[in-house]
C-alpha cells in the first residue's frame, strides 16, 4: 500500500526521513501516528525508527538532543519541532515482566516491528508513502482488530503493561481485542501487579477518557484485569455499573475519578486514600474530595449557595458533568451555574474586609478575628450581608 498525500504532519517531517536516506540509512515513521493517520486521526507525535545507530544520527544533524540515548532515541530539532528518532532495536530477557534485559540495536526493520505489541501499531511508512505492513496490521485497522503481534501469550508474558494497553485502544478507538489476544489477557492478567502503579494509571486514565469507554471497561472486567489493579479487586458490581453509564466521553481527569469513587460509594476520606494508592496528583484528589461532598447535594437539589462557593467553580463544573452522567433525572445545570456566578464573592480574598482592617478598628488579633472573618465571609456568600466594607464592619461590631 502507498500512500499519495501525507498528513500535514509527517509532510513537515519527511525532509528528516530523506536526509537520513541520503546519509545511506533506512527511516521509517512508525507506530501510532501511522496508525492515526491510516484512520484519518490527528496525529500526535510523529516517532521515526531508523537504522542508523545514534552516533550516526548526531553526525548527520547538527542540532540533536540525547532523550533516551541509552534506548537509542536522539531528538532531532529541526525549525522549531522536535523529532524522536529511535534505532532499530530488539528486546531481550524481560525476567520481570516489565522492562527487557537488554535492548539490541539491529539494522533491520522487521526486527524493530517485531517487538511492538499489536499489529495496527507495527506499521511502518517510508518517505514515499510505501506503507510496510509485516502483520497485517491494515487488515486488522479496516476489521477494528486489536491483535498482538507473533504469539499472545508471550508478548504478554514479556510486558504486562501491553494488557492494559490493549483495553484502552477499545476504548480510544472503538475496536476490539481479538478471541486469541483476549484469551491471553485473561491468562496473564495476574502479571500486572508487576507493573508501576503509574504506568497502569496512564492506560486506565486512556481508557476511561475514550470515545467508547464500555467497550475497553467491558474487556478490563471480563479478563480479570481489575482484580490486579489497585483497590478494585472487589468492585465488581460497582464496575459493572460505571460500564452501564450512558456514552458521554470524559475528558477531565478529576472527572473521571469522581464517577469511579462515587460509584465505589467512596467517603471523601476513602476516596482521598483509594486515589494515593493510584499514585494520583495532589490537585486531582481534592477536586475529587470536593465532588464527592457536592454531587450527592447536586443530585438531591439540596446544595446552598455556600456549598457552591466551598466547591469553587472547577469542582462544580465536573460535579455537573458527573450528577447528569448517574441519573437519568435532568440536571438544571445552567440554573447551578448561574447560581455560582451570582454569588457575591468567589473567594475569600473577595471578601471587603479582611484582617488588617478589623485591626485597625480596634479588633485584637486572635482567634476571635478568625472566628469573626468566618462568619462574614459565610453571610456574604449566603446573601445575607452585603459585601460592602461599612456593612461588614458594623456587622463585626
Ligand atoms: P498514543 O496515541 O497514545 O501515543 P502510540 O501507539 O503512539 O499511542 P506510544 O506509547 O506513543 O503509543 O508508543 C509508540 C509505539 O511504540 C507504539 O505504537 C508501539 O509500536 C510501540 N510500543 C509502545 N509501548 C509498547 C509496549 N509496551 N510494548 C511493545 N510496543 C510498544
Ligand atoms: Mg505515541
Amino acid at each position: 500500500m502507498k500512500l499519495t498525500t501525507f498528513a500535514p504532519e509527517f509532510a513537515e517531517a519527511l525532509p528528516i526521513l530523506e536526509q537520513i536516506e541520503a546519509a545511506g540509512f533506512e527511516a521509517y515513521f512508525v507506530g501510532g501516528s501511522v496508525r492515526d493517520n491510516l484512520l484519518g486521526l490527528p496525529i500526535h507525535d510523529v516517532d521515526i525508527a531508523t537504522s542508523a545507530y545514534p552516533a550516526e544520527i548526531k553526525q548527520i544533524f547538527k542540532r540533536t538532543v540525547d532523550t533516551g540515548i541509552q534506548h537509542g532515541t536522539v531528538m532531532i530539532l529541526d525549525h522549531g519541532n522536535g523529532y524522536e528518532v529511535t534505532t532499530f532495536r530488539t528486546e531481550t530477557g524481560y525476567q520481570d515482566f516489565r522492562r527487557p534485559d537488554s535492548v539490541t540495536f539491529v539494522r533491520s526493520l522487521e526486527e524493530d516491528l517485531k517487538r511492538r505489541d499489536f499489529t495496527i501499531n507495527a506499521l511502518a511508512m517510508r518517505a514515499d508513502g510505501e506503507i510496510i505492513d509485516l502483520f497485517d496490521g491494515i487488515a486488522d485497522l479496516k476489521a477494528h482488530k486489536i491483535r498482538a503481534v507473533g504469539v499472545a501469550d508471550e508478548r504478554f508474558h514479556e510486558d504486562a503493561l501491553r494488557m492494559m494497553r490493549a483495553v484502552r485502544f477499545e476504548s480510544q478507538l472503538g475496536f476490539s481485542v481479538t478471541e486469541t489476544t483476549q484469551a491471553a489477557i485473561e491468562k496473564h492478567a495476574a502479571l500486572l501487579e508487576k507493573i508501576a502503579v503509574e504506568r497502569i494509571h496512564v492506560e486506565f486514565m486512556k481508557l476511561m477518557q475514550g470515545i467508547e469507554r464500555q467497550n475497553g471497561l467491558r474487556t478490563f472486567i471480563d479478563t480479570g484485569l481489575y482484580r490486579y489493579c489497585p483497590d478494585l479487586a472487589d468492585q465488581l458490581p460497582a464496575l459493572e455499573q460505571l460500564t452501564a453509564l450512558p456514552t458521554v466521553q470524559l475528558h477531565d481527569e478529576s472527572a473521571v475519578w469522581l464517577v469511579v469513587t462515587y460509584l465505589l460509594g467512596q467517603t471523601p476520606a476513602q476516596a482521598g486514600r483509594f486515589l494515593k494508592h493510584w499514585k494520583s496528583a495532589n490537585d486531582v484528589i481534592d477536586a475529587v474530595k470536593a465532588g464527592l461532598v457536592l454531587l450527592p447535594k447536586l443530585l438531591t437539589a439540596t446544595a446552598d449557595q455556600w456549598d457552591l462557593y466551598q466547591a469553587g467553580q472547577a469542582v462544580l463544573v465536573i460535579s455537573l458533568q458527573i450528577a447528569q452522567l448517574v441519573t437519568t433525572a435532568t440536571i438544571p445545570t445552567a440554573d447551578w451555574l448561574e447560581r455560582y456566578d451570582r454569588l457575591q464573592i468567589k473567594q475569600k480574598a473577595d471578601l471587603a474586609i479582611n484582617g488588617q482592617i478589623l485591626m485597625q478598628n480596634g479588633f485584637q488579633p486572635g482567634p476571635i478575628l478568625g472566628k469573626t472573618l468566618a462568619i462574614l465571609e459565610r453571610k456574604v456568600v449566603l446573601d445575607e450581608l452585603p459585601n460592602d466594607t461599612e456593612a461588614l464592619l458594623k456587622a463585626a461590631k
